[in-house]
């Protein structure tokens, strides 16, 4: 493979390091352009003053860079913003602003669709397109960064959006280093948060990584038979082993892992449930996050109602638990969780 093809953007230390070997550029070099690239988003090689002008020019000449292209923006009512992001295929991916107070909040996404078919998700209806390379990740909060003019730095980010990041986690490795990198975004573990289905291998494995980010887990039932009907998964990957792997992933962190329950009305907002995500939660030495559910006119469910939820964190304190409420965000600009799926907010 030619050099020609290869896309600087969205290897990590490195990833650059083998890259620019070939040119007979030392290993160090690679600390300045993971800078150059990462923490002064200057993708122009040629203004890379702190390198010298033929190893500027070679770098130029010889690599790509390209990292995704805000494409459209939706803004909602409550200062949320959904963005479009063209890749270099031209395939489209959705990532979310959400400001609180002078934070913001960026759910990135690291998959085009879904291979995991959650019955109450949107994004499981594109189906599973393709996965995101590194740089299609970390380009996503590099642009969205950039829109948003976030105040030294005053963000966390969340693996929240399109996709399961689990399943494309070779991809997610270097983007996590990247993320965590001083001389790229700079993020610490606890600033950066990864959604899963929850597969208990790649659960095992994200514990591994040299800073390992905060987990959250897409419990919605704590019962068997249940959350089989509503998430696929499920089948393969029993409670009982999944209470092992985010339980084992918490020991040792200060930080808990966070079980998210989207709540349904008639589903799985039943007292008996609210007892057994307790006593589940309780095992994994996991928070829980109700989320209310954002309902769209294709799925036939309807969010739980308000003291249901209420309900539910009544149980969950009792039995010592930490639960809180995800409110819906967005919503209006179908940008709020499970509502990621490329439509036009315009087509009825
Ligand atoms: N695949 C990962 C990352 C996506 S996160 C995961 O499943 O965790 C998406 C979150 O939104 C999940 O917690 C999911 O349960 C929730 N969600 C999906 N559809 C939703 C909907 N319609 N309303 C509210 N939350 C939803």
């Amino acid at each position: 493979m030619s050099t020609a093809s290869i896309n600087l953007y969205g290897l990590d230390r490195a990833g650059l390091a083998a890259a620019l070997e070939p040119l007979g550029i030392e290993p160090y070099r690679a600390r300045q352009v993971h800078a150059a690239l990462y923490r002064r988003d200057d993708l122009d090689p040629r203004s890379w003053t702190d390198l010298p002008r033929d190893l500027r020019d070679a770098i130029a000449d010889r690599f790509r860079i390209a990292r995704p292209e805000i494409a459209a923006r939706t803004s909602a009512r409550d200062g949320t913003v959904k963005y479009a992001l063209r890749l270099e295929d031209g395939a489209l991916v959705e990532a979310v602003a959400i400001p609180d107070g002078d934070r913001m909040t960026f759910c990135l996404s690291s998959q085009v669709g879904c291979a995991f078919g959650c019955t109450f998700c949107m994004t499981a209806r594109l189906g599973f397109r393709r996965h995101l390379q590194a740089g299609e990740i970390v380009g996503q909060l590099a642009a969205l960064r950039e829109e948003s003019e976030v105040a030294g730095g005053a963000y966390n980010i969340v693996f929240m959006g399109m996709g399961e990041p689990l399943h494309n986690i070779q991809a997610l490795e270097p983007a996590l280093a990247i993320l965590g990198d001083e001389l790229g975004f700079g993020l610490g573990p606890r600033r950066v948060t990864v959604s899963t289905v929850g597969l208990p291998d790649r659960i095992r494995r994200l514990a591994t990584f040299p800073s390992p980010p905060r987990l959250a887990v897409s419990l919605v039932a704590a019962d068997q038979r249940l959350r089989e009907t509503l998430m696929p998964v499920a089948r393969r990957h029993p409670l009982d082993e999944l209470a092992e792997a985010i339980r084992s992933y918490g020991r040792g962190r200060r930080d808990r892992p966070t079980l998210e329950v989207v709540m349904l009305a008639g589903v799985n907002d039943t007292p008996e449930l609210a007892e057994r995500l307790a006593a589940y939660a309780a095992r994994c030495r996991a928070k829980v996050n109700l989320i209310e559910f954002n309902p769209t006119p294709e799925l036939a469910w309807k969010p739980a109602p308000e003291e249901r939820l209420q309900h539910f964190l009544r149980v969950l304190g009792a039995r010592g638990v930490v639960g809180t409420v995800r409110r819906s965000r967005g919503r209006d600009a179908f940008a709020a969780c499970g509502q990621l799926a490329l439509l036009d907010p315009k087509s009825p």
